[in-house]
């Protein structure tokens, strides 16, 4: 399948001209082999940095890409840390013209990076698809130990050979499906924060997310029954949800309660150092909280409100410990703060048409246990105890409007 972006693009009823960086996502069998042709295709010609790590630089086989030079970062300790990402760049031999990056995930961080800092091109050749990030503009960055959602240049092309795909290993692609069906909790998310608070919404790009979801439950049901897997249909969908970032500028519609659960794992604040887990195994369980959350909340027939007021520092300075200076500025201007709490009251009818949409907690844990996927929280390394506090501290690592954030002005 070759997917041409262009149809995303354009005026949008809502009111937003949508433009996308990716021109073209190629998902076939054997397409690396025709790399050179789409990228020419693509225009992206010139001095050709390709950067791999051990890992993916050594795949059975991998058609190796031509390369005016060639980066090969170790696999061991890599992650998305802007200081690793400097130290690479100054490899380069000379200001490479294309970057072409051949990995997972976080390699793609380092192609997106630099490709950004130098104003050029860059082509994703994803070896896995774990995650919705390939075709994002955004990437999520460790700087000082803080995990910062940051505008970054996204591919001008992906090209995803499902020769190498279907090889990734079934762990992985569990956290890719993960990282999907999350989206029925950042979509309900980002509808209830639009009706409370009128925020931005795109119906389009909600339903390209929608449509993604589709895909990778159906995926899933799929793999759960016993069926193999359809690699195709599945980078499909984190093809399309990566774009919906790339469409608005931000991961709203990819990303809501459910993702700051797993920042809270990367950032390791006190009390939950043995937290672990890739993305979106993090994903999975903090969809399993958020969907039993947010069906308890939904059994209200209707809901008392209270006045906002500003998380308390204390509380801040208890649960975050070192973290704390960081979570207090992320909250200065609380986004609870810019809508009358009554709207959250008058709006619950819908809101709870919205929840209903949900999986029920145990539909999720029930697919998540035959696909052998991560769903519980000591799945992760966090104690079953804890789960009130997960819920709690991940909803203040971000100023964004989630239905989590806003049981702070739930009377209960
Ligand atoms: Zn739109
Ligand atoms: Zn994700």
């Amino acid at each position: 399948m070759i997917l041409d972006c262009a149809q995303y693009t354009g005026p949008c009823p809502c009111g937003r001209t949508h433009t996308l960086t990716t021109r073209q996502v190629v998902i076939a069998p054997g397409a690396l082999a025709d790399l050179g042709a789409y990228m020419a295709q693509a225009g992206l010609t010139g001095f050709r940095a390709v950067i791999y790590d051990t890992t993916t630089h050594s795949l059975p086989g991998l058609v190796h890409i031509p390369a005016d030079q060639e980066i090969v970062l170790n696999a061991q300790g890599l992650r998305p840390e802007q200081s690793l990402i400097e130290d690479m760049m100054t490899r380069f031999t000379r200001p490479p013209e294309v970057i072409v990056v051949v990995g997972s995930g976080t390699l793609m961080d380092f192609g997106r990076y630099s490709a950004h800092k130098l104003g050029i091109p860059f082509a994703a050749v994803p070896t896995l698809v774990s995650a919705d990030g390939f075709t994002a503009n955004i990437c999520s960055l460790l700087i000082d130990g803080h995990k910062h959602s940051i505008p970054m240049k996204a591919p001008d092309l992906v090209v995803c050979d499902l020769n190498i795909l279907s090889g990734a290993p079934m762990a992985l692609t569990l956290s890719g499906v993960q990282d999907i069906l999350a989206k029925h909790i950042s979509l309900a998310d980002w509808q209830i924060a639009h009706l409370v608070s009128g925020e931005y919404f795109c119906r389009r790009t909600c339903d390209m997310a929608r449509e993604s979801l589709d895909v990778m439950t159906r995926c899933a049901h799929g793999l759960a029954a016993g069926k193999s897997p359809d690699y195709e249909a599945m980078a499909y969908a984190q093809m399309l949800s990566g774009l919906t970032m790339q469409l608005l500028n931000h991961s709203r519609a990819a990303s809501g309660a459910e993702h700051l659960i797993a920042h809270l794992v990367e950032m390791h604040p006190p009390g939950f150092e043995s937290a672990h887990g890739m993305h979106g195994e993090c994903v999975g369980v903090g969809t399993v909280l958020c969907a039993e959350e947010y069906h308890r909340l939904a059994k209200k027939e209707r809901i008392t409100v209270r006045p906002f007021a500003p998380l308390d520092e204390t509380w801040v300075r208890a649960a975050f410990g070192p973290l704390a200076p960081g979570i207090l500025r992320e909250n200065e201007q609380d986004v609870l703060n810019t809508f009358p709490p009554e709207a959250l009251a008058a709006h619950w009818p819908e809101i709870r048409e919205i929840l209903a949409a949900i999986p029920a907690a145990k539909d999720f844990a029930a697919l998540y246990r035959v696909l052998g996927a991560k769903y519980r929280p000591e799945d992760i390394g966090i104690a079953p105890a804890r789960k009130r506090e997960v819920l709690d501290l991940s909803a203040a690592i971000r100023n964004r409007l989630t239905l989590m954030r806003m049981r702070r002005l739930i009377a209960e």
